[in-house]
């Protein structure tokens, strides 16, 4: 650890003992996958005083996004005509049919792409063939794909559509506050969405559950320094704090809101091994209808939706409770046993961005 790290580090740690004299455990959740790869790879989650938990939360777009979801991406991949356009993370994802990886591998066309206007692109080039985006993602994705669908538009290309899958954090968070078998002392809030939507819309945390909330980057200072203003405020007063000042405001980033309101509306979602969130999931709205895979594909999709059964999280695979922080990931059975970053059982364990991900790589 660098100096100030360290100096840092001996702060959280004094604050950790003296709240700690009259409270056994602090539970802090870190939100986002990133954050959490980070808290592993700097070694801060090994290196804080153990009294201080530091739990993951559903915050990797991969581990969050449900068989469902992935089986209706295998099946359009498996009809004529059609490619899917995937960021890398979703190829080895497995629904109950299976995988993207596997698809390709029985001879479906899946491009890897960096972002939706690559697709954009390739839809353009081959105006044969129908090119469809899985739109996997949070707040962060969800204005970009927004762009490549007003581009479409305006550029008058009719091959290209989204399998829109996306999901927003701050319901995701209200769950995570009310539920009475999660117990969360604070919130590390992701630095990435926070670009984009603000401090602003996770108010109702202190509001209503009297939580502290700090919008942190993801250096190992950052993260410390974020912690170490959590503390703060368990100590005094919850409030939404901004550690991470250089990119994030707390109105956020308007373009980018005007953006996907303009194209998404809010709906309910599923999310993997949680369930049904109100409000936490994003569909097309009417006008950009045409760009709405489930609908362009509507007949084909009434033949999948007949032979396909609604699967529940797999036996054994505990990536829910690890999402909503109940569990770390070496208390799932299956972790660096049955399910390892070669053979992942759950999208935890597949993600770069997932909890088990990051304690396979560097808490074992
Ligand atoms: S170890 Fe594997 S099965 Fe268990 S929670 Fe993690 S990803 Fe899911």
């Amino acid at each position: 650890m660098k100096r100030s790290e360290q100096v840092l580090l001996k702060r959280v740690n004094e604050m950790v003992a003296r709240l700690c004299a009259n409270r056994e455990k602090i539970n802090l959740m870190e939100v986002c996958g990133t954050h959490t790869m980070a808290i592993s790879s700097s070694g801060i989650r090994k290196a804080v005083d153990q009294r201080l938990r530091l739990v993951s939360g559903p915050g990797c777009p991969v581990c969050v996004t449900t068989d469902d979801e992935v089986d209706e991406a295998t099946f359009l991949a498996g009809v004529d005509n059609i490619t899917i356009l995937t960021f890398g993370d979703m190829m080895r994802v497995t629904g109950s049919s299976g995988s993207l990886l596997e698809a390709k591998a029985r001879g479906a066309d899946v491009r890897v792409v960096y972002s939706p206007l690559d697709g954009l692109k390739m839809a353009a080039a081959e105006p044969e063939r129908e090119f469809v985006f899985l739109g996997v993602g949070f707040e962060t994705t969800a204005p970009t794909v927004a762009a490549a669908v007003i581009a479409a538009k305006r550029q008058g290309i009719k091959n290209f559509s989204v399998l829109p899958m996306f999901k927003l954090i701050p319901p995701a968070l209200d769950y995570i506050a009310s539920s009475k078998q999660i117990n969360i002392d604070g919130f590390i809030l992701p630095g990435h969405v926070s670009t984009i939507i603000g401090s602003k819309p996770y108010s109702f945390l202190v509001r209503r559950y009297h939580l502290p909330c700090c919008i942190t980057g993801f250096e190992a200072t950052d993260i410390l320094g974020g912690i170490y203003i959590l503390l703060n405020q368990i100590a005094n007063k919850p409030e939404v704090a901004i550690q991470y000042q250089r990119s994030v405001r707390p109105e956020g980033n308007l373009h980018a809101q005007r953006l996907m309101r303009r194209v998404f509306r809010r709906v309910d979602a599923g999310w993997r091994g949680i369930g049904l969130i109100k409000k936490s999931g994003l569909k097309f709205r009417e006008g950009f209808q045409r760009f709405d895979a489930r609908k362009r594909f509507d007949e084909k999709f009434n033949g999948f939706k007949t032979r396909h059964r609604k699967n529940e999280q797999r036996k054994n695979c505990r990536c829910g409770e690890v999402m909503l922080g109940v569990l770390i990931p070496t208390d799932c059975p299956l972790f660096a046993r049955v399910c390892t970053p070669a053979r992942p059982f759950g999208p935890c364990m597949v993600s770069s961005e997932g909890a088990c991900a990051a304690y396979y790589k560097y808490e074992r």
